[in-house]
């Protein structure tokens, strides 16, 4: 096996997005999947602007917003009193390619990427190869699957998710908490237009009592509830309790009909280095977050494009290895700093019970909409342009 041959365990987003970047600059890549296949789950379904730029010089973004739905606005509401701000991504357009939130499954993308590396020169793809350990010197690393097989390579990217195999090996701690609560998502046909017929695709509902977000995606609505803290799994998954809770959102007078629910638990954690060595971390194993912005598997991708873009450039002699000092100190902060802090804000707005703080945020964005400026610096943070320029900074 090649001595520069870059392992990456985990075919997820952030997997597939660094393995397609170091493939196209004829780097060769073995990426290491535990699950037989890939999976199907419905986990993330937004992308955001600069993700879809960075997706577009891989020639997958336009096949994915085929598959997806454009979404140009975003809105914030009040449960009792309807529509607080809507925002439209068309003012940054001199910014982005792509001025929209693209509405499709991650899945989708991860196919799209498998199917190119497929066809690419130099890669090797394997499924049902679960990472149980890994070793490194000062030449390369080893990486050893579960059976016991070792296959050696240049450096190693964890992008094995959550519980990654990689960061146990380097032994570094995943800071942070988990939520008491968790987030339950009941996907339906049921067309929320007809009750609310000014609704964009994306709509985050400030509730104190249950607050809540409406998401469309091709075919469906993906509404999403914080659960009770005193809720049994049972009753959660009851179909009396989904039904319930969406009659909260509108009361049809009939039962809703549900394709989905997944509940997940909700965890604000950052690995405390990005890097050991030959070993780096990206996606959910160096950080994972609270769903509310649509940050965790936007910031995954920024860091496989990051970092992979660093890599190649070392393999093929362009640049020196410190170069790849650079990573944690782009990346970390982004994570710590701008994922982590938007994305408890986020969710701290939508829930929160306390009437100065419902009337400040109500308050921010009126005065973001009533000017173009804070719009457009509103509007390059939520799409995460703001959180590629800190990182554009951290290089220092
Ligand atoms: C139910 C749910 C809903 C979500 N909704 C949103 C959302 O709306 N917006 C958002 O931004 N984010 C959301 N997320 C988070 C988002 O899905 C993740 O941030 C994203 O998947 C991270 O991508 P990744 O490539 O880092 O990791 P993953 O997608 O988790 O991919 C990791 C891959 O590694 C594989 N793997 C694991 N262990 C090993 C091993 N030991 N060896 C080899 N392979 C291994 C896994 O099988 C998997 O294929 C959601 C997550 C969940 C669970």
């Amino acid at each position: 096996m090649s001595k520069d041959r870059v392992i990456v365990a985990g075919a997820g987003p952030a997997g597939l997005v660094g393995a397609t970047i170091l493939a196209r600059a004829g780097i060769a890549v073995t990426v290491l999947e535990a699950e037989a296949a890939l999976p199907l789950n419905l986990r993330a379904s937004t992308f955001h602007p600069p993700t879809l730029d960075m997706l577009d010089e891989l020639d997958v973004a336009q096949p994915l917003i085929d598959q997806g739905l454009k979404a140009p606005t975003l809105q914030y509401r009040d449960r009792p009193t309807g529509l607080i701000a809507q925002f439209d991504f068309g003012l940054i357009a001199d910014l982005t390619g792509h001025p929209f939130r693209l509405q499709c499954e991650q899945f989708r993308l991860n196919q799209l990427l498998l199917a190119k590396l497929e066809a690419m020169d130099g890669v090797e793809i394997r499924f049902g190869a679960k990472v149980s350990d890994a070793t490194q010197d000062q030449d390369g690393v080893g990486v050893v699957l579960e059976g016991g097989e070792r296959i050696a390579g240049a450096y190693l990217i964890g992008a094995d998710g959550a519980t990654s195999a990689v960061r146990d090996a380097t032994g570094i701690p995943f800071e942070g908490f988990t939520w008491p609560e968790q987030f339950l998502v009941v996907s339906t046909p049921f067309d929320f237009t007809g009750p609310f017929p000014d609704l964009c695709c994306v709509n985050y509902f400030a509730d104190p009592e249950e607050w809540y977000f409406l998401l469309k995606v091709p075919g469906l609505w993906r509404v999403m509830f914080p659960t009770g803290t005193d809720e049994s799994l049972e009753t959660i998954m009851s179909d009396a309790t989904a039904q319930r809770r969406l009659r909260r959102v509108f009361d049809t007078g009939a039962p809703y009909t549900i394709e989905h629910k997944t509940l997940y638990r909700v965890h604000q954690r950052v690995a405390e280095r990005s890097r050991a060595g030959r070993f780096f971390l990206a996606g959910d194993a160096a950080h994972i977050n609270n769903p509310l912005g649509g940050m965790g598997m936007n910031g995954g991708i920024h860091d496989a494009h990051n970092l992979a873009t660093k890599l190649a450039r070392v393999l093929r002699g362009e640049a020196p290895p410190s170069l790849l000092d650079r990573y944690e100190s782009e990346r970390r902060p982004v994570a710590l700093e701008y994922i982590n802090k938007h994305t408890i804000k986020n969710k701290r707005n939508l829930e929160t019970d306390d009437p100065a703080e419902q009337a400040a945020f109500r308050a921010v964005l009126k005065e973001t909409l009533a000017d173009k400026d804070k719009t457009r610096a509103y509007l390059r943070r939520i799409s995460m342009i703001a959180s590629l320029e800190q990182a554009a900074l951290g290089a220092g």
